[in-house]
């Protein structure tokens, strides 16, 4: 399976490249802030209580994300391979993925950060915010709230990965088509090894 973990604050340009991924690789887009969104729309208990969160520009309970990814990869046995956008945002989430990708025998294979600077981010977010409908995206305290817990809780889910010398960060600075070329070059290198006969195929075309 082919397990990417699209990294970055808010505003980085995860979820367009996200859209991009899906067609070329045939992935599951898993993004906790669509779920999220989606239970407010449905008005439910869990949704009632992200949203008071979410609107603050704060992180949702890691057990509840945590909750949800668990099901959709239940939900989700027969996929190539996942995209996650905007999880694992803490440690703790980071180490549930793990163990919970490990149940099917696969795990992460790549982790790819859009670094954007505050500023950039700012002017990205409240120019979608006047069409996204999304609160969080309408006000700039909030926006730069988002951007503080990003630094101080979720950056530390890079140097996680760098131990497992999975991470890559990349400029998000740049022609969109550009910055998906760099992420696609990242990802062939992680994609899962071609079966043997193809490979001894390859080795020996290597050779000729
Ligand atoms: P953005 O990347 O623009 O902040 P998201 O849609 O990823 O947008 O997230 C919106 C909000 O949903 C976050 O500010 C947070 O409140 C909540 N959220 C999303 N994913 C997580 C997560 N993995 N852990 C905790 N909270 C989350």
């Amino acid at each position: 399976m082919l397990n990417i973990v699209l990294f970055g604050p808010p505003g980085a340009g995860k979820g367009t490249q996200s859209q991009k991924l899906i067609a070329r690789y045939n992935l599951v887009h898993l993004s906790t802030g669509d779920l999220l969104r989606s239970q407010i729309t449905q008005g439910t208990e869990l949704g009632l209580r992200a949203k008071k969160l979410m609107d603050e520009g704060l992180l949702v309970p890691d057990e509840v994300v945590i909750g949800m990814i668990e099901s959709q990869l239940a939900n989700n046995t027969t996929a190539a391979g996942f995209i996650f956008d905007g999880f694992p945002r803490t440690v703790p989430q980071a180490q549930s993925l793990d163990a919970l990708t490990q149940r099917y025998d696969t795990g992460v294979s790549c982790m790819i950060a859009l670094e954007v600077a505050e500023e950039e981010l700012v002017k990205r977010l409240l120019e979608r915010g006047k069409t996204s409908g999304r609160p969080d995206d309408q006000d700039e305290t909030k926006i730069r709230k988002r951007v503080t817990v990003y630094n101080t809780e979720t950056a530390q889910v890079a140097s996680y990965y760098a131990q497992q010398s999975k991470f890559h960060g990349l400029n998000g600075i740049g022609a969109i088509d550009d910055i998906f070329g760099q992420i696609c070059a990242i990802v062939d290198q992680h994609q899962p090894a071609t079966p043997v006969a193809d490979s001894q195929a390859a080795t020996d075309e290597v050779k000729a």
